[in-house]
């Protein structure tokens, strides 16, 4: 295939760190065997990076979603039943899921609007990870605070970015972290990179013009949270036609990459599991 391998592909180029950074114009080939999202709310995982998530999977990767919370707030009425909301958006989002390809979506079902970047959280995750085992971990940018052009990255994002990197690192690697996990039968897993979504400091650029209407149609499954759909394409489009110019193709996303370690036949004495 036309992607430069896979994690698991012993002829993947090596890629260093220079590399990464001269990324900015040529498209991302690295691509990960199994992937993880990780997201605060339904319909996060599709205004992010679901053209990824998608394109990695059209070419062979399994991935997985995880929604700590059920959008249980994502509403204006206070009158509302939350856990009938609830229940509305996972539907919702496991429709999304099926559209990019996803093998399966779990809910952490945390408080939507309280989301706390705290033990049970971070044991919730590492569970996960430990599960599904996948190579990267896909997530929102943690030090997203205030965007550039005005407004606040909901704290719901931020809570979820930075409890899904600390999961990520250490304690999912560490068999002693939370180790009854380990004992039953959840071994330690190194995720080896982060990629971060809705960053303003992106590194790598993924070409998906073949995957842009995946992601249009995966928000469209959104139907409580999308009141004027024909907008939200145009918007979606525009971003994506904006980020695509960076690299001279259709549509791209920019997503800020952090790796962690280099791919196991690239390492020295120190192998990933
Ligand atoms: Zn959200």
């Amino acid at each position: 295939m036309s992607e430069g391998g896979t994690g698991m592909d012993a002829s993947a180029p090596v890629e260093t760190a220079s590399d990464v950074a001269a990324a900015e114009i040529a498209h991302h080939g690295w691509r990960p065997e199994r992937f993880m999202v990780i997201v605060a709310h339904p319909d996060d995982a599709d205004f992010g990076p679901a053209a990824t998530a998608a394109r990695w999977i059209d070419s062979g990767s399994s991935g997985w979603l995880v929604c700590c919370t059920s959008g249980d707030a994502g509403g204006e009425d206070p009158e509302a039943d939350p856990l009938a909301l609830a229940v509305v958006r996972e539907d919702e989002q496991r429709r999304a899921a099926e559209i990019v390809g996803y093998e399966g979506v779990t809910f952490l079902h945390q408080p939507d609007g309280a989301l706390a970047n705290e033990l049970p959280l971070r044991e919730q995750l590492v569970r996960e990870i430990r599960t599904f085992r996948p190579d990267a971990v896909l997530t929102h940018d943690p030090e997203m605070v205030f965007w550039s052009d005005g407004g606040v990255n909901h704290i719901d994002h931020r809570t979820a970015g930075m409890a899904a990197v600390d999961a990520v690192y250490p304690a999912a690697r560490n068999p002693m972290a939370f180790p009854w996990l380990a004992r039953s039968g959840l071994a330690a897993h190194r995720v080896r990179r982060l990629y971060l979504f809705w960053t303003e400091r992106p590194n790598c650029w993924i070409d998906v013009s073949a995957s842009l209407g995946r992601k249009i149609d995966a928000l469209r499954a959104h139907v409580s949270q999308i009141h004027e759909p024909e907008k939200l394409e145009e918007r979606i489009r525009e971003w994506g036609t904006e980020d695509g110019r960076k690299m001279g193709v259709a549509a791209a996303e920019a997503l800020r990459l952090v790796v962690i370690d280099q791919d196991p036949e690239h390492e020295g004495p120190q192998t990933g599991e």
